[in-house]
């Protein structure tokens, strides 16, 4: 693509979804284009999204981000699954990171550990995870397992501080290029037929010209939904949970690799360990508790004194009609929103900037271009959507709020995974979807939907055998994790931006 002038392309807003799309456009664009990022201190970010899955390693490594030195300067901690309480009555489980167990032969795990819970010798799922055995024991390594080769490396995230992490950021962007505009957008230009944006005026009568136009100003999309009129698909009948109240607490001496995901009677509350603090929140369905009830609620369930009052957010479950339309592409808050329970918003991000990277339009953007952004956003959300409504769907609680998430009818591949796994243990990755058919076992199996049927070739091995199997992978497990580093301790040694972390 060899242009004359530089290709702009402006970055309306900057939050996390701003900030990681700047850095990452400078990173991988050569010097035809320019970028430009305009973002208004006194309209602030959202200011939450502290946890993450397996998958920022990639784009911090794609940006040649140093591991330790971001850890640092984010304040942050390891992040090796999550664990949900009181999902079902008095149940935990945890959804981990990476595999459980090991596929024998061409058997799927689940298989023979179904035969073996059939047989009363299999161990919870939560015994074959090196990731959920070193979360709940409060361990962390990296690289390869050190007691047996079957082990695999452990996968893990992070827990940060957002507005660190955009800083953080912005640092990057801007010294490899990118030129921030402080300032309001007061108004949106477009011209011609196409209806095209043309620039943002920005108050001080600042006009900021460009060829493609990213729209991340949050909830309100600014472009995408004011400018451009592009409506919301609400999914608020299957995920009605609409408010958040996020809060700071001191940090926990209870230093966990793991966010806590813990049910209420209309919801659920977050607990995020950080290095410096630890971030917590409630997510709720304004219908069933009040604000007041809320706060109390959040602030009673606190493990150590909170830092600051609690901070209200109000969002509706849901996704944009079109994320790229005319020359504007909606990329984080501003493309849709699905509840923080998976940690999957800042992922979104990242893979929306891997779609556009890979579909970059020149100076004329095609129908075809935009569909197939459109069709690939769509079959990404639906997956992890329907990933959402499974937690709500499959318990088995007594208040109002879920006894209506049972009776909500679900959409159809979701009904049709449940159905499958029912009848005979089986999990089908479709494409696109962010989870792997572990991720799905936790959960089914996590939630107490209980298997009917296993592949038949997991009755091969004699009884014995598959009690010893089993034994042995459990043992194997329990061995690596026993001599891994405690987590405070790991950090305090590579990558710890205070001296203090509680041991
Ligand atoms: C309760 C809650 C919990 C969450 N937890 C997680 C989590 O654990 N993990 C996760 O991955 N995600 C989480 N998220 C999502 C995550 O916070 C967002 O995906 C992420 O912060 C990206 O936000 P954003 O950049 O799209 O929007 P924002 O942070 O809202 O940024 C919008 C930007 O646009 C600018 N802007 C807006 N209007 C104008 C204007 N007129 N002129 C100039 N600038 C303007 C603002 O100044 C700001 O810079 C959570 C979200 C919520 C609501």
């Amino acid at each position: 693509m060899a242009f004359e002038q530089p290709y702009r392309i402006v970055v309306a807003g900057g939050g996390t979804a701003g900030w990681m799309t700047a850095a990452a456009l400078v990173r991988f664009l050569g010097p035809g284009f320019s970028i430009v990022l305009v973002e208004s201190e006194a309209i602030g970010t959202v200011g939450v999204g502290e946890a993450t899955i397996p998958q920022i390693r990639l784009f911090n490594a794609g940006l040649g981000i140093d591991e330790n030195a971001f850890i640092a300067a984010t304040q942050a901690s390891f992040k090796l699954g999550i664990e949900f309480v009181g999902w079902t009555k008095g149940g935990r489980y945890m959804h981990a990171f990476g595999d459980v167990g090991r596929d024998n032969g061409g058997v799927a795990f689940q298989h023979s550990w179904l035969r073996g819970l059939a047989e009363g010798v299999a161990e919870p799922l939560a015994a074959y995870s090196l990731n959920n055995a070193a979360a709940l024991s409060n361990r962390m390594q990296r690289g390869p397992a050190r007691t047996a080769q079957m082990l695999p490396e452990m996968p893990y995230a992070f827990h940060f501080d957002a507005g660190l992490y955009a800083r953080f950021l912005r640092n990057y962007a801007e010294a490899r290029g990118v030129t921030r505009h402080e300032g309001k957008i007061v108004e949106v230009l477009r011209g011609g037929e196409s209806g095209d944006v043309t620039a943002l005026r920005l108050d001080g009568d600042r006009s900021i010209e460009g060829d493609l136009f990213i729209d991340c100003t949050g909830f309100r999309g600014l472009l995408i939904a004011e400018t451009l009129g592009v409506e919301f698909e609400d999914w608020s009948h299957w995920l009605p949970c609409d408010r958040a109240l996020a809060v700071p607490s001191a940090r926990a001496r209870d230093f966990t690799p793991y966010t806590r995901a813990t049910a209420h009677s209309a919801g659920w509350q977050w607990r995020i360990p950080l290095q410096h603090r630890t971030g917590n929140g409630i997510v709720y369905s304004s219908a069933h508790l009040s604000d007041d009830e809320a706060a109390s609620r959040l602030l009673a369930n606190l493990d150590e004194p909170a830092l600051a009052e609690p901070r209200a957010l109000r969002f509706t479950a849901g996704k944009r009609k079109a994320f790229w339309q005319a020359n504007v592409i909606a990329v984080g808050l501003a493309s849709g929103f699905l509840e923080p329970l998976e940690s999957t918003s800042i992922h979104l991000i990242q893979s929306a900037i891997e779609r556009i990277l890979k579909l970059l339009p020149g100076r004329r953007i095609s129908d075809a271009q935009r569909a197939e952004y459109d069709r690939q956003t769509n079959l990404e959300l639906d997956r992890i959507r329907d990933f959402l409504i499974l937690h709500y769907w499959a318990n088995d609680r007594d208040e109002p709020f879920w006894h209506a998430r049972r009776e909500t009818p679900l959409p159809e591949g979701l009904a049709h995974k449940i159905e499958l796994w029912r009848a005979c243990g089986q999990i089908v990755r479709e494409d696109a979807d962010l989870f792997s058919e572990v991720a799905w076992l936790q959960v089914l199996a996590g939630q107490g939907i209980a298997a009917e049927g296993y592949h038949p070739l997991a009755d091969q091995p004699a009884s014995g055998q598959i009690a010893e199997y089993l034994d042995l992978l459990a043992k194997l497990t329990a061995r690596e994790v026993a001599q891994m580093p405690d987590h405070a301790a790991f950090i305090r040694q590579h990558c710890a931006a205070r001296e203090d972390i509680a041991a």
